[in-house]
């Protein structure tokens, strides 16, 4: 089995990335939107609904394939609890943050310490660009002052690709931090650097399809010079234990 544990849609192209992924023999794939039409970097409280019940609704429609995450604005104070509360008893089985406050903020910090009760993943979007973040994008300091917080919460920190060598060295200590592969093209040794760096155990495949694709993706564990047995971990293995499925 393989699990893509970071893909968006797009509402009416739903059967669309189910067929690629088919192609690419990817089973399942963990979604969320992060608005229908166009990305939505600060939404408001209604436009995170719309998201998430396009969430919902794809979930209903392939119950086997898509795993939702729910897209929360950690702005939203305590009616964002209630939205992943609503979003996870239907099924949901994470959080994703992009780039409405950085995981450093106290913001975030109440929404992670709900995802940590309930026991799911926080995806939390970070890179470590040279040209420099959004105003509240998070980089992987961020993200480590938030894994110092929060020990006992899964972490999956976005873009390998984005982050870099930096993002692992930060990250290297912090073992609740996972690292998904999605960000920019395949380039060659980064793969094997974090799995060297942190174990293959806390690395997931991610594509974020639809900016990238499932095939070019995937390229980077199917051709990367590491054993078999970490291509499974990386590919299926880790999100299983972090999904309990
Ligand atoms: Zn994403």
């Amino acid at each position: 089995m393989i699990i893509d544990s970071h893909v968006h849609f797009e509402q009416d192209r739903l059967d669309e990335i189910v067929a690629f992924a088919r192609v690419s023999e990817i089973d399942k794939l963990c979604i969320s939107t992060l608005g229908t039409h166009s990305y939505i970097p600060a939404p408001t409280r209604e436009e995170i609904i719309v998201c998430n019940n396009a969430t919902l609704m794809a979930m209903e429609s392939y119950p086997d394939v898509f795993v939702g995450f729910c897209y929360l604005n950690p702005n939203d104070g305590c009616e964002a609890l209630r939205e992943m509360d609503r979003c996870l008893e239907r099924g949901m089985k994470g959080v994703k943050l992009w780039i409405a406050s950085k995981a450093s903020s106290r913001e975030v910090a109440q929404i992670a310490e709900h995802a940590m009760e309930h026991g799911v993943p926080l995806l939390q979007h970070s890179s470590n660009k040279t040209t420099g973040n959004s105003e509240f994008g998070s980089n992987s300091s961020d993200v480590v002052i938030l894994a110092e917080r929060f020990p006992k919460l899964t972490i999956i920190m976005a873009h390998l690709g984005g982050n870099g060598y930096r993002g692992v060295a930060d990250v290297e200590k912090h073992t609740n931090i996972f690292i998904d592969t999605s960000g920019g093209e395949p380039t060659v040794g980064i793969t094997e650097h974090a799995v060297n760096t942190l174990g293959a155990e806390r690395i997931l495949f991610g594509s974020d399809v639809p900016g990238r694709s499932f095939d070019v993706q995937i390229g980077k564990i199917f051709g990367a010079g590491i054993k078999d047995s970490e291509k499974d971990l990386i590919l299926c293995g880790n999100m299983k234990r972090i999904l309990k499925l």
